[in-house]
């Protein structure tokens, strides 16, 4: 069995490719953390929620015979990444991270970059701006329940909690966002400056491009750190990975 760890857009395009490829020559489990309603895979079983640490990590890949694990997890996700890690080293079970590489800024950006969430509700407090869209999750929106001056729109894919000393307004949206679809947001909304963490990826680069055009300064928040595994950002990569054992294609 091939463990997946998922939760992304990375994940879902490998267990395709797995499902109109290879069905018949890897057995695939996608696990989710449950953090979305009703998580999906277009090819495998799936799994849902935490497996009780490394320990259970630990004991499920024993359990389940698992041949690999690739670590298609959010660039953001600080923890299971390392448990993964922890996991396979202890097991000798293969270990890939599949991980789209970070944006970088182009000529005329003006990024702020932070190195935590916190620090990125402090840096827009000092911006002073009348309006700014969050487009950070609903998972780590702690640090801006106390700012004030400000009002927040708060772009997540699921509802989140509303209550703080912030004046925030939700936006439920999921990407793909457009560049002109962006543009025409951030200017009927009259935001001053966007924050966001630099997830990377397509899907919502626009946001990026859109603050570019308008010369808005945009407060990144960059990755955390991540165990050092092998790794690779190509779906195509993963595959030859998975289809050599486990092992970089010889
Ligand atoms: P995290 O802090 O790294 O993980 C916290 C705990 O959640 C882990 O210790 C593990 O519990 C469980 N977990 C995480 N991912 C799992 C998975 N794929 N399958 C089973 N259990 C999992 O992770 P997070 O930042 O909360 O993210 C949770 C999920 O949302 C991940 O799948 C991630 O890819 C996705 N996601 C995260 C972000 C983000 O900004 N953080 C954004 C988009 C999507 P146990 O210790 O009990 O095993």
């Amino acid at each position: 069995m091939v463990l997946l760890l998922g939760g992304t857009t990375e994940a879902t395009a490998l267990a395709a490719a797995i499902g109109e490829r290879h069905p018949g020559s890897i057995d695939l489990t996608v696990s989710f953390a449950g953090r979305t309603s009703a998580p999906t895979a277009p090819h495998g079983a799936v799994r849902v929620g935490g497996f009780g640490g490394v320990d259970g990590l630990v004991a499920y890949l024993v359990e389940h015979g698992t041949a690999a694990v690739i670590d298609a997890l959010h660039p953001f996700a600080a923890v299971m990444p390392f448990h993964a890690a922890e996991a396979c080293r202890r097991t000798g079970v293969p270990l890939l991270e599949l991980v789209r590489p970070p944006w970088l800024p182009a000529g005329g950006d003006d990024w702020r970059c932070t190195k935590s969430v916190a620090e990125a509700a402090a840096v827009l407090a000092d911006l002073v701006v009348d309006q700014a869209l969050l487009t950070i999750g609903r998972q780590e929106l702690d640090p801006f329940r106390t700012l004030t001056g400000t009002d927040l729109l708060v772009r997540t894919i699921e509802p989140f909690d509303l209550t703080g000393a912030w004046s925030a307004r939700p936006l439920l949206a999921r990407g793909p966002f457009t560049l002109g679809g962006e543009i025409d947001l951030l200017r009927r909304e009259r935001i001053e400056a966007i924050v966001s963490k630099n997830s990377g990826g397509t899907a919502t680069a626009a946001k990026l491009a859109a603050a570019r055009a308008l010369g808005l300064p945009v407060v990144m928040v960059d990755r955390p750190s991540r165990p050092d595994v092998e790794q690779t950002a190509s779906v195509e990569d993963a595959l030859a990975w998975l289809l050599a054992g486990g092992q970089a294609p010889g």
